[in-house]
């Protein structure tokens, strides 16, 4: 079965947007995935086709209704197995290792909010499981979803040109990326590390892990600690 992601949005004609081009694009066109964005507001009853109300307690801004959204949720006949997100800033952080478990399965629900948010009552009717992609807050979930369709988009199989490519990149292994390098083999004066075009593959690999580790451990050390310092690997800088 091909991995799908069902949006549910104000705004469907935001997608695919940047998803319409590049690898994911490319992967869209040739049918690796499939992306259906549906409107929240074509299940509106009342004759203003009103998808909000103002918050019970009162506080600025508008509040997306619980009947409303159920509705949409529900006439977009998910199966169980599927997740179902809400895009918040109240949600689990999301991690490489969410987006893999994501892109293993047969591709999400997401559910993008606007205005001052959803009504509680849906996420616990409909088992919303809220997903933020950082501390800040955007206008709405949409973008939030393109981050995380697009990531989860090119770990899906054929999607990147090499099949490898995913392997080593930036928290695959709990680890920040090493740094890159192309040509030209000069640029303003700065050269490329000798290692790097020795050809030695084993000297390259221990560099780039070194690196990959110093990085983790200076910018990132809650990623660092979290995969509890270094393990095994021989590195050039830990002495
Ligand atoms: N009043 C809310 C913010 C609403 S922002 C609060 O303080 O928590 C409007 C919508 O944008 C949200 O419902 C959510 O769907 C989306 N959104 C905003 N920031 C987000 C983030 N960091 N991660 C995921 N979704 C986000």
């Amino acid at each position: 079965m091909t991995w799908r992601a069902t949006v549910l949005t104000l705004f469907p004609e935001m997608f695919p947007g940047p998803l319409g081009v590049s690898l994911a694009g490319k992967a869209l066109a040739s049918g690796l995935w499939e992306l259906e964005a549906r409107d929240i507001r074509a299940s509106a009853t009342d004759k203003h086709r009103s998808v909000d109300d103002t918050p019970a307690g009162g506080g600025p801004g508008m509040v997306l209704r619980a009947d409303v959204l159920a509705a949409a949720i529900d006439a977009a006949e998910i199966s169980p197995d599927r997740p179902r997100l809400l895009m918040s800033p109240r949600g689990r952080p999301l991690t490489q290792s969410m987006v893999a478990e994501f892109a293993a399965g047969s591709g999400p629900l997401i559910v993008c909010g606007r205005f001052e948010g959803v009504d509680q009552r849906v996420i616990e009717a409909r088992n919303l499981e809220e997903v933020s992609v950082g501390d800040y807050v955007l206008s709405g979930g949409e973008i939030a979803a393109m981050a995380l369709i697009d990531a989860c988009v090119r770990l899906l199989p054929g999607v990147m040109g090499k099949q490898t490519s995913g392997v080593d990149e930036s928290f695959s292994e709990g680890l920040l990326e090493y740094p890159q390098f192309t040509r030209p083999q000069e640029f303003e004066g700065r050269g490329i590390p000798e290692i790097l075009i020795s050809g030695d593959h084993a000297k390259v690999a221990a560099w780039r892990r070194a690196e990959a580790e110093a990085l983790t451990r200076t910018r990132r050390p809650d990623l660092w600690a979290a995969r509890g310092g270094q393990k095994g690997t021989k590195s050039t800088t830990d002495g």
